[in-house]
């Protein structure tokens, strides 16, 4: 239906990230760590934030330019206040496949709301069925077992297949990969395993912490045989696997050890209204500026395109030990 917008390296622009806030109710440490995110970090003021209006606007130029699937992000989107209002909102402009990824804590109560309002699924993270791992990894004393009933409700509210996501960190996590595996298997959702990354400056990153997802291929497979499967679509990020006895599928993020740049055809826009072409980008191309100075919709669409059309980004597949210094933004401001 759409004449693909292309970058240099030919990389489609099909997939947008939208973070509606940078706050969370979370600390993890890979993401938000206390010590950097306390009581005196400036968060976004409100006025800097896009209205639901603006985003709707926003999404619909990028709808135009051929974007077929949104995705809800911060920080942990289900604090932005009528969330559902947003959804509702988006999920009128036709054809677009319409996602959020949340931390589970309020989805309880949400996912009804949500999935009425024209959501069509939701990523869940969790990354420890324990709660004392779990409490070591997020830093938020939130037990698992409401996470666990935000699934659940969402299952019910039919946001499926659910996708559940767990970062692996070596020195904390790697013992409850197998529970959490247990814990799907035999479900229609699919558990996912991210390979810790570099993301911002603030994590701490270091290779010694990343378990290659290799690794956890053959700890699982060792217990549960494993098999790969096709790609569902092109650029899907996570390597998909199915149990062979039948009991469904899981997935593995590779970002560090086997980057994807070469198939990335993702943008996230910032909740302050900054087009970032790469995860790891520092800047980002203000759109929010134009969109209150007047611009019009062809306008939009002109900066949208001229960014993606000079797009270069592979942080992936150029990281080293010296890039994880780099300046980068940081993750809950871009969503992941
Ligand atoms: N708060 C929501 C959540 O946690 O699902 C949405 C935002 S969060 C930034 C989006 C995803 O990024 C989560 O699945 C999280 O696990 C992942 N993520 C955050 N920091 C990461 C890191 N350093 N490496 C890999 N994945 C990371
Ligand atoms: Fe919050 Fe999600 Fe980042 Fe954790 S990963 S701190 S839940 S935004
Ligand atoms: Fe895409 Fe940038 Fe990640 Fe590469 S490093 S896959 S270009 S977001």
């Amino acid at each position: 239906m759409f004449e693909p917008l292309l970058d240099r390296h030919r990389r489609p622009l099909r997939d947008l990230r939208i973070s509606v806030t940078d706050r969370c109710n979370f600390r993890c440490t890979y993401c938000m760590p206390r010590d950097v995110f306390g009581p005196n970090y400036a968060f976004m003021d409100r006025r800097e934030l896009l209205t639901f209006e603006e985003i709707t606007r926003l999404a619909a130029v990028f709808r135009g330019l051929g974007i077929e699937k949104v995705r809800l992000t911060g920080g942990e989107p289900t604090l932005r206040r009528d969330l559902d209002r947003l959804v509702r909102m988006l999920a009128g402009l036709p054809g677009l496949d319409l996602t959020l990824t949340t931390n589970g804590s309020t989805l309880e109560g949400l996912a009804e709301p949500l999935a009425s309002a024209g959501l069509k699924r939701v990523t869940v993270s969790l990354d420890s069925l324990d709660d004392a791992v779990f409490a070591k990894m997020n830093d938020a004393n939130f037990p698992v077992a409401r996470v666990l009933a935000g699934i659940e409700a969402a299952a019910k509210a039919g946001l499926r297949p659910i996708k559940v996501n767990c970062v692996v960190n070596r020195r904390i996590n790697l013992g409850g990969v197998l529970d959490l595996a247990r814990q799907f298997r035999g479900t229609p959702h699919v558990m996912r395993f991210i390979e810790f990354m570099d993301v911002g400056t603030t994590n701490g990153w270091r290779m010694d912490d990343v378990v290659p997802s290799r690794e956890l291929i053959a700890l699982i497979g060792k217990e549960w045989p494993i098999e790969p499967v096709e790609a569902g679509y092109p650029g899907e990020v996570a390597a998909r696997w199915r149990y062979r006895d039948g009991s469904g599928e899981i997935g593995f993020i590779s970002s560090v050890t086997q980057p994807f740049c070469r198939a990335c055809n993702r943008a996230r826009l910032s909740a302050d209204g900054r087009l970032f072409t790469c995860l790891f980008g520092v800047q980002g191309h203000d759109l929010r500026g134009p969109l209150r100075a007047g611009a019009s919709d062809a306008a939009l669409a002109d900066v949208i395109r001229e960014a993606w059309r000079r797009r270069d980004d592979r942080y992936s597949e150029l990281r080293s030990a010296e890039t994880a210094g780099l300046p980068k933004i940081e993750m809950s401001f871009i969503g992941g």
